[in-house]
């Protein structure tokens, strides 16, 4: 089955349950400053649930795109090393805003995964927040889990809550078991961080509200806020093993290997590459670009690393860029929006490639001669070079480093640019208190303002 397919069953089948199927909405929230970007499907709604917001609609479905990289929800790391994190996913999600609660949410998951998609009941494994009789009752007695693929988790991880204060509830979670030849152990085992046991589908139940003190008050009209990831449902669905083999990755991974001349398709790096052209191409549509600091500086992090991905396969020429036809083709149905924007997204990205190009080369000569010296750990000053003169963040560095098992001094990156604005800050008073203008040497009062507009990390 198609992810196509599947986004659309899930669509019609909440629409069938009295559903409103709302547009996904833009990565970048419209109703939140603090948040980095859209990372759920629920962000379009908080205020909804806040209860500031009326709509007139009860019930809700959407596929939302979503981007977690930086900010509380941080995935970036895990792209290349993970069978199941994306920096840019689709989050198939449902919604009650004080209608209908867990019985509902529950039978609901359970038909569309188990009677419309038919996924087999013996590989779904169902966890809820250890406190949660309710969930527990409603899972084994009226659902008839089995009860040795049932746990009870009491860790943050099945409790959800929107801020310090505010609405929060127990969560329940559905995994997938991909198979004894995958390496990881079920929910609540210590092995659980694998890629065996999969976590398909969230559901919270909003249930209090918490106040400043920290006490619990019970929603005097709880709320259902569920998420699935259509990539991990699609790899379900399409019988393997990884989010990365699933149709939406295929061709994207085809087109990345075409476009750096690689010959192995198994290569982390077209992975890493075809997950980044994503993100990055999404942020642009919606209206992000690459910048020093504040989202700019995210989307920056990731075209730059997909950079280096393709300079590790050989590629030294402008690459990334050309991979957003074939975006298109793939997700332009979904996302007409992509289409429309292709071409200025396609400069964007073409744009910060040659600007990285200028220093990628030295900057890689650098870091390799650090690497040589057999260190177990990248001191802070080479970091702070890396990034200063080469434009390498350090999540950038990180990443080469972490290939060849080579941890990072991170305190020391900031103390060297700690070190750094000091200089700046000294060289700046000696011009206006002598009243002359600065003529020390000028490569050291670049790196000031370059650090203004580095100086920002997420
Ligand atoms: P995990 O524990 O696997 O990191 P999560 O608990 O952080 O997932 P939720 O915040 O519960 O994820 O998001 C709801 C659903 O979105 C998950 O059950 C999963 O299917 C999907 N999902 C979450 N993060 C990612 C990601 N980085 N890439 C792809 N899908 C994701
Ligand atoms: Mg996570
Ligand atoms: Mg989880
Ligand atoms: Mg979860």
């Amino acid at each position: 089955m198609k992810s196509s397919e599947i986004r659309q069953k899930f669509l019609q089948y909440f629409a069938s349950h009295g559903h409103e199927v709302v547009p996904s909405s833009s990565l970048v929230p419209g109703n939140d400053p603090t948040l980095l970007f859209t990372n759920a499907g629920m962000v379009q709604f908080k205020d909804v649930f806040l209860g500031h917001e009326k709509r007139p609609y009860v019930r809700a479905a959407s596929s939302q795109r979503c981007v977690r990289a930086g900010g509380k929800h941080n995935d970036l790391e895990n792209v290349g090393y993970t069978a199941r994190h994306h920096t840019f996913f689709e989050m198939l999600g449902n919604f009650s805003f004080g209608d209908y609660f867990k019985r509902n949410a529950i039978k609901f998951a359970w038909e569309f995964l188990t009677v419309i998609l038919k996924v087999p009941e013996e590989k779904l494994w169902v966890t809820v927040y250890a406190e949660d009789d309710e969930a527990a009752d409603i899972w084994l007695n009226e659902v008839g889990i089995a009860s040795s693929r049932f746990t009870r988790i009491a860790t943050a991880d099945n409790f959800w809550q929107m801020g310090e204060t505010g609405p929060c509830g127990p969560c329940s979670e559905i995994f997938y078991d991909h198979g004894r030849e995958i390496a990881g152990g079920p929910p609540g085992t210590p092995e659980a961080d694998g890629d065996r046991y999969v976590e398909i589908w969230n559901l919270v139940f909003m249930q209090y509200n918490r106040d400043s003190a920290g006490t619990l008050h019970p929603l005097p009209r709880p709320s259902v806020d569920t998420g699935m990831g259509l990539e991990r449902i699609s790899a379900v669905m399409q019988q393997v093993h990884s989010n990365y083999q699933i149709d939406l990755f295929n061709e994207l991974i085809g087109a990345a290997a075409r476009v750096t001349n690689a010959v192995d398709l198994s290569s982390n790096s077209l992975k890493v590459i075809a997950d980044h052209i994503r993100a990055c191409s999404f942020l642009i549509v919606d209206g992000v670009i690459p910048a020093n600091e504040g989202r700019g500086y995210v989307l920056r992090r990731i075209i730059r690393r997909a950079i280096r991905h393709g300079y590790k396969l050989g590629q030294i020429n402008p690459f990334f860029y050309l991979l957003v036809e074939d975006l298109a083709k793939v997700m332009g149905q979904a996302y007409p929006e992509l289409v429309e924007a292709r071409a200025r997204v396609a400069a964007v990205l073409k744009q910060e490639e040659e600007r990285f190009a200028e220093t990628l080369e030295n900057g890689m000569q650098v870091l390799e001669m650090a690497l040589r010296e057999e260190k177990r750990m990248l001191d802070g000053e080479t970091l702070f070079r890396l990034y200063d003169t080469y434009g390498f963040p350090l999540d950038l560095t990180a990443d080469i480093a972490r290939e060849r098992g080579i941890a990072i001094d991170e305190a020391g990156f900031e103390q060297a640019m700690e070190r750094q604005r000091e200089r700046a800050r000294a060289a700046g008073k000696f011009t206006m208190q002598e009243g002359i203008s600065y003529s020390g040497p000028s490569t050291t009062f670049h790196g000031y303002g370059s650090l203004q507009h580095e100086g920002q990390i997420l």
